[in-house]
């Protein structure tokens, strides 16, 4: 069996599309949906990522400020920054670019954003809204890309065994969580560092959803054949000298998946696609 792909490209491409004709329509009642992003130091992956952010902004039509700020800056610059844009009527989103410089508190961070402008979708309220079943608001990019992407193969989810391999705030627990939600309905197990014998909790799987951060730490014969493979991991490699991006997952389970996302090409840009999509439901939510 050769998987057939999930093309996150594609599907973030279309969603793009549909949130333009949205953003056109708040933007002619009230002005333009504004994201504003913020980058602390000179890493160099996460200024690739700003500028993707910052194209995709351009596409649909939403406005996009990005603020520099130096590694050597003080966290309270930072936190004096957030506190001038929640207050700022003219911004709908902010979104503070992770990995933040040692010495800073990235939770406390996040939870100086203002819950109704937090469009990554990690402050406590919006995270905590997933427990209590209310997905109308701002959900975590990349665990509601994980959902849009297995939504997208049509296959009946309901009952399905799910193995998240990873347990991190932003993207392993919550997705999760949304897999366990009413109407997606599958029967989720999570592991992570400590979890033993991960090979047959793979092999036990309908869906596997990778969020570790290790080249190919999922080998290709631990994906039961027919199993439905979402590979959010993005790591770089280099292979004859020359740097490549893989996922978590061995590509070697495309011969037994039945469905599985490439790194990259898959999460990636289906995460930018929800992202876009909370900024232009945060510019909705307000007056
Ligand atoms: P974290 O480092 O925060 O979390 C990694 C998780 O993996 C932890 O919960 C850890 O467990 C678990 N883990 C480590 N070793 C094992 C193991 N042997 N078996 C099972 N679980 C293990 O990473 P993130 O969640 O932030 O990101 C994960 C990956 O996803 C990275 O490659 C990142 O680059 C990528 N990513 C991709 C995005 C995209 O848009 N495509 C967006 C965000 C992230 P423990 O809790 O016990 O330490």
């Amino acid at each position: 069996m050769t998987a057939q792909l999930i093309d996150g490209k594609a599907l973030g491409a279309a969603i793009e599309r549909g949130l333009k004709a949205d953003a056109e329509e708040i933007g002619g009642r009230r002005g333009a949906p504004h994201l504003v992003v913020i980058i602390v130091g000179d890493d160099a992956a996460s200024h690739v990522y700003v500028r993707n952010k910052q194209r995709a902004c351009e596409r649909i039509g939403i406005k996009s400020t990005r603020y520099d700020l130096p590694r050597s800056c003080d966290p309270e610059d930072l936190m004096e920054l957030i506190e001038r844009l929640n207050e700022d009527e003219e911004v709908d989103g902010i979104l503070v670019q992770s990995p933040l410089p040692p010495g800073f508190d990235e939770v406390m961070v996040t939870e100086a954003i203002d819950p109704r402008k937090d469009v990554d979708g990690f402050h406590p309220v919006n995270l905590g809204r997933i427990v209590t079943g209310k997905l109308d608001g701002l959900l975590p990019c990349t665990p509601s890309a994980v959902i849009r992407m297995l939504e997208s193969t049509g296959e009946a989810l309901s009952g399905k065994r799910a193995l998240v391999v990873g347990r991190s705030r932003i993207v392993g627990m919550p997705a999760a969580l949304l897999l366990a939600q009413r109407g997606v309905d599958a029967t989720v197990t999570i592991s992570h560092s400590k979890s033993q014998d991960l090979r047959r909790l793979c092999l036990e799987s309908d869906i596997i959803v990778a969020a570790v951060g290790r080249p190919g730490m999922i080998e290709a014969d631990w994906v039961a054949p027919g199993a439905i493979v979402i590979d959010v991991g993005i790591n770089r490699i280099s292979v004859d000298g020359a740097g490549k991006l893989v996922g978590d997952v061995e590509e070697g389970a495309f011969e037994r998946a039945s469905w599985m996302t490439p790194v990259p090409g898959g999460v990636g840009p289906m995460t930018i696609a929800m992202l876009m999509s909370n900024t232009i439901r945060a510019a909705s939510m307000r007056p």
